[in-house]
C-alpha cells in the first residue's frame, strides 16, 4: 500500500512547475453558468466580477471560457438582468 502524502496530490495547483493555463480547471466544476444572450445587457458587470477572468464580451456577445470557469456563480449573482443561470453539469 502506498503512503499518502502531498506527493500523491494531483499536479495543479500544488505543483509550482506547472502553469495555471496548463491545467483545465473547468473540470472542477459541478454547476455551470448558462447565458441567456437575449436578456444580456452587455453591461460587463459579470466580466468585472469573475474571479477567474474567463468572461468577456466579444462583438457584443458574452462569452465564458468553460475550460477554466470554476462555476462559482458570482457572475449570475451580480448580473442585474438575471441573464445567467447556474445549471448542473450532471445530466
Ligand atoms: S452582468 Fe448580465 S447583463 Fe451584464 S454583461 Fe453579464 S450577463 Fe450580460
Ligand atoms: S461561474 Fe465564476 S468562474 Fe465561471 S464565469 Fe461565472 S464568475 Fe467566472
Amino acid at each position: 500500500m502506498s503512503e499518502e502524502n502531498w506527493g500523491n496530490l494531483p499536479p495543479c495547483p500544488f505543483n509550482k512547475d506547472i502553469r495555471a493555463d496548463q491545467s483545465k480547471t473547468g473540470s472542477w466544476r459541478s454547476i455551470r453558468p448558462e447565458i441567456n444572450q437575449g436578456k444580456c445587457l452587455k453591461c460587463g458587470l459579470c466580466v468585472t466580477f469573475c474571479p477567474e477572468g474567463v468572461a468577456e464580451i466579444i462583438d457584443r456577445v458574452l462569452n465564458i471560457d468553460y475550460d477554466y470557469c470554476k462555476g462559482c456563480g458570482i457572475c449570475a449573482e451580480e448580473c442585474p438582468s438575471h441573464a445567467i443561470k447556474m445549471v448542473s453539469e450532471v445530466a
